[in-house]
């Protein structure tokens, strides 16, 4: 080291002696000025799979959170519009604030796609951050969503169902709803008639289609005769009605009568609804989900009395939407499709003999109309 540098040899500066691989032969340098050199190299090998790793870091962060979301569960029914509904859906009345934004998150993981909502539930926005950051991350395509909202009794002229539209659009975090539906066949005003009329709100509905703000349209808690009315004069007749379905409201001749119609049923309070009867207080106290057929099924068939009922209302030819807060019941609630109902426990349990409405409605009914009583807004007597 020290002599001059001859052409092919470069110069190794003295304060790099202590830094020479020992052994090399003499003139063989550590590392060239020139460039990269081959004691350099296993530093830049794991720089570069470093880098190489950070760059496909969003990718494998992406591909690991994607993984925490199961494949879409449930069957589709093809509806009347050619539409497509996941059979089992998440209910959210009820769910409180600062629960449901946590239960549409686990729904969406344990394998649902389709979330029942409504404006009047009032978590609209919640449910909303919780779709929002599905669909900002691509963690669900929209496509395999299936939104449902109501437009709630005030809203019922014809501007207001779009505005209506419009707010639960924004709320949810969505430029289209799966399903619209009028909630109830009711508007508060008192009279002989319903006023705006429901050919008014209807005909306004069929406006969000028109527009491509919903895909398909639909009533919720109708009977025959209101559903009849409307068929008369639609210009899209509605794919679906939402209605009190369970066995202790078994609602057979308004589900036979709609698959005339090829009118979709979906059983809302599939569980008898016991967290509402402080808003719907019901004649008879009856409690679903500790009916001795109810349980004895469940105790035959290994599966928990919400299993069973869920299974029982797709045996009865309905989509349904149990709604749960609770991560356990929402996954257990959504393993209905790999076992039945024998004939036997399903017709047990499509025979009982109480049946009662347990979200009644008995708070729209005025003496002076247009609801005087249950048959008026039913259309069908009230069951004894
Ligand atoms: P539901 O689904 O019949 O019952 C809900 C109740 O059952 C909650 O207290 C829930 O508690 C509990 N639960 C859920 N899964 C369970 C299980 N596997 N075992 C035991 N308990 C269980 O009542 P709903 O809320 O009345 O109806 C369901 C949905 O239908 C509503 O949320 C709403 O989306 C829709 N709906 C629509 C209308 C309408 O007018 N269109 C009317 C009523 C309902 P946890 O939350 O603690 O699990």
């Amino acid at each position: 080291m020290g002599g001059p540098a001859s052409a092919s040899q470069p110069l190794v500066p003295p304060w790099l002696a202590p830094y020479a691989i020992p052994g090399s032969p003499p003139g063989v340098p550590a590392f060239s000025f020139a460039g990269a050199t081959a004691a350099a190299a296993p530093g830049d090998a794991a720089a570069t799979a470093e880098a190489r790793e950070l760059a496909a870091r969003p990718a494998a962060i992406r591909a690991a959170r994607q993984a925490l979301y199961a494949p879409p569960a449930s069957p589709l029914i093809t509806l009347r519009d050619g539409t497509r509904m996941p059979a089992v859906g998440l209910g959210t009345w009820k769910a409180a604030p600062g629960e449901v934004r946590s239960a549409v998150a686990t729904a969406l993981q344990a394998g649902y796609r389709h979330i029942d909502c409504a404006e009047v539930y009032q978590n609209e926005e919640e449910v909303g951050e919780a779709l929002g950051q599905v669909l900002e991350q691509g963690l669900v395509p929209r496509q395999e969503l299936y939104i449902v909202s109501k437009v709630w009794n005030t809203n019922h002229a014809a501007a207001r169902v779009r505005q209506a539209c419009l707010r639960s659009l924004k709320a949810l975090r969505l430029d289209y709803l799966d399903l619209y539906m009028i909630h109830w066949p009711v508007t508060g005003n008192i009279g002989p008639e319903v006023k705006p009329s429901i050919q008014e709100t209807w005909q306004a509905m069929e406006g969000l289609v028109r527009e491509g703000l919903v895909r398909s349209i639909g009533v919720s808690n109708f009977g025959v005769k209101k559903l009849a009315d409307i068929l008369s004069y639609a210009a899209i007749p509605p794919a679906v009605c939402q209605v009190e379905v369970h066995p202790y409201h078994r609602n057979d001749a308004l589900i036979a009568w709609c698959a005339q119609q090829r009118i979709h049923v979906t059983a809302f309070s599939p569980l008898g609804s016991p967290d509402s009867e402080s808003i719907f207080p019901r004649k008879k106290p009856l409690v679903l989900m500790q009916n001795e057929t109810v349980k004895a099924v469940a105790e035959r068939t290994g599966r928990d009395v919400g299993q069973v009922l869920i299974r029982w209302a797709l045996q009865h030819g309905t989509s349904v939407i149990p709604k749960s807060t609770s991560p356990a019941r929402i996954r257990g609630n959504l393993r209905v499709f790999d076992w039945e109902l024998s004939a036997e426990d399903y017709a047990a349990l499509s025979t009982l003999p109480d049946q009662q409405r347990m979200v009644n409605g008995a708070m729209w009914l005025n003496p002076k109309g247009p609801y005087r009583t249950m048959e008026e807004l039913w259309d069908e007597p009230e069951a004894e």
